[in-house]
């Protein structure tokens, strides 16, 4: 292979590397932006979880997770502090950079900006903009390339770094009232699947089963169709479950 020929093919990956960062951003900051709202009411109609939420919640029941009594989850709230929108508005920002970068190089005309810095909105159309015209502006500037291939690692960094501190899982060892541990995997019940998971920062208790149903008397909170109690109803919690 000729230097030209090397250095052709080591460019078509970096292209398609940086591609593949920027289409896993696309669809991985809906699943970040919708857990910064931990009260979020239940959607009427159930969406099927994203591959990467589905990912998440695998390796979650994979997790051996150490167990601890309900009494004592108050006194052990871990002191994070999960900076969702900061995370978010710096992908943000990144990716309006690039996209301008491209225009830059390529005069292909620009999606509109952001309106604001927390206008996530325009994540979607920045990034299908990028990983579009990345190619024709690697051959206009090869500068271009090398700084998008940079943002596109960061953001993806910073995403992946705020997605793993909000899913700190830690199964309880009581069963729940209201489904009483039944899945669709396990009709019979008794599986552990009350499991405490930060949002935002905010300790919620969640319980994971897809078969649970509590009366609007019971829950309020609802985090991705899931039943979910923040940690002031967890006295109230304990009672009910019978810790
Ligand atoms: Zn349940």
């Amino acid at each position: 292979m000729t230097c030209d020929a090397v250095h052709t093919a080591d460019r078509a990956d970096r292209i398609t590397g940086t591609v593949a960062d920027l289409t896993w951003i696309a669809e991985s900051w809906p699943d970040l932006h919708q857990m910064r709202l931990p009260g979020t009411r239940r959607r009427r109609t159930r969406r099927p979880l994203s591959r990467t939420a589905r990912r998440r919640a695998d390796e979650l029941a994979r997790t051996e997770r150490q167990e601890q009594p309900l009494a004592v989850l108050g006194a052990s709230r871990a002191p994070m502090h999960v900076a969702v929108l900061d995370d978010l508005a710096q992908v943000l920002a990144e990716a309006t950079e690039t996209a301008a970068g491209i225009n830059a190089a390529t005069g292909i005309v620009e999606p509109d900006p952001p309106s604001t810095a927390y206008d996530f909105e325009a994540l979607d159309r920045l990034l299908a903009y990028a990983a579009a015209h990345l190619a024709a502006a690697a051959d206009a500037d090869p500068g271009v390339l090398d700084d998008a291939q940079a943002a596109a690692a960061r953001m993806r960094r910073t995403l992946e770094r705020s997605l793993s501190e909000i899913v700190d899982g830690q199964v309880l060892s009581t069963v729940c009232a209201w489904c009483h541990g039944r899945t669709a995997e396990a009709p019979v019940g008794g599986e552990r699947t009350l499991v405490v998971r930060l949002v935002a920062g905010n300790p919620l208790i969640v319980c994971e089963s897809d078969a649970c149903e509590p009366p609007p008397a019971d829950c309020g909170t609802w985090l991705f169709g899931k039943p979910a109690w923040p940690d002031a109803e967890w006295e109230w919690l304990a009672k009910r479950l019978g810790a």
